[in-house]
């Protein structure tokens, strides 16, 4: 038995979202089925309405509604520093913390060999850039705690340094091969505190 060909389209479109499968896949096709006609419209919209607002911040490469990202366009925001994440969410989970007031630059990924990403396949030509242009005293590099999040900040760090800008790396109080937006509150915002020189 087969479904019917608009629900075999929803079904299908719902598995190819991350972490979704069949079975998850269903059982939301299922609730959208149940739902009220509102309820499944309000869904469709929050979709649509996110591709069409949403864009890269021009200057920190971060999620942004307006012309520049929240934290760009904030005035009370400490410009000397940058701290540098491989994600947009990354800069969600830093804010979380209240523990940094400074500004951000999202790499959109790591240095990974294996994957074939190097440093052109990532905003740092933007980084250093950026580096030229603002007064900027010091560089906190908050990439993953794994392999390609440590190749990435030793590489930013050899590239930085010969400028005359501070350079550090949060400590790892975060769980080794862990993902940044997964560290809770406490620990993500000691790993700022005891942030060392590299
Ligand atoms: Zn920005």
């Amino acid at each position: 038995m087969r479904y019917a060909p608009s629900i075999e389209r929803l079904l299908k479109e719902l598995e190819r979202l991350p972490g979704i499968g069949p079975k998850s896949a269903q059982r939301i096709a299922y609730y959208v089925l149940r739902t009220d006609a509102d309820s499944a419209q309000r869904l469709a919209d929050a979709i649509a309405e996110v591709k069409r607002t949403i864009h890269f911040c021009p200057r920190c490469f971060n999620f942004a509604e307006g012309e520049l990202c929240g934290v760009c366009a904030d005035p009370e925001r400490d410009t000397s520093i940058i701290c540098v994440v491989e994600e947009p969410r990354d800069v969600v989970a830093v804010e979380r913390t209240g523990e940094f007031s400074g500004i951000y630059h999202v790499l959109h990924g790591a240095i990974s060999p294996i994957d074939g990403i190097g440093p052109d396949q990532l905003r740092m030509r933007e980084l250093i850039e950026r580096l030229g242009d603002e007064s900027i005293a010091e560089v906190l590099i908050a990439t993953n705690p794994n392999v390609e999040g440590e190749t990435t900040a030793l590489y930013l760090a050899r590239l930085i340094k010969p400028l005359g800008i501070r350079v550090t790396r949060i400590a790892s109080g975060l769980p080794v091969g862990g993902d940044l937006e997964y560290a809770d509150e406490v620990t993500l915002g000691r790993a700022l505190q005891a942030r060392r020189e590299l």
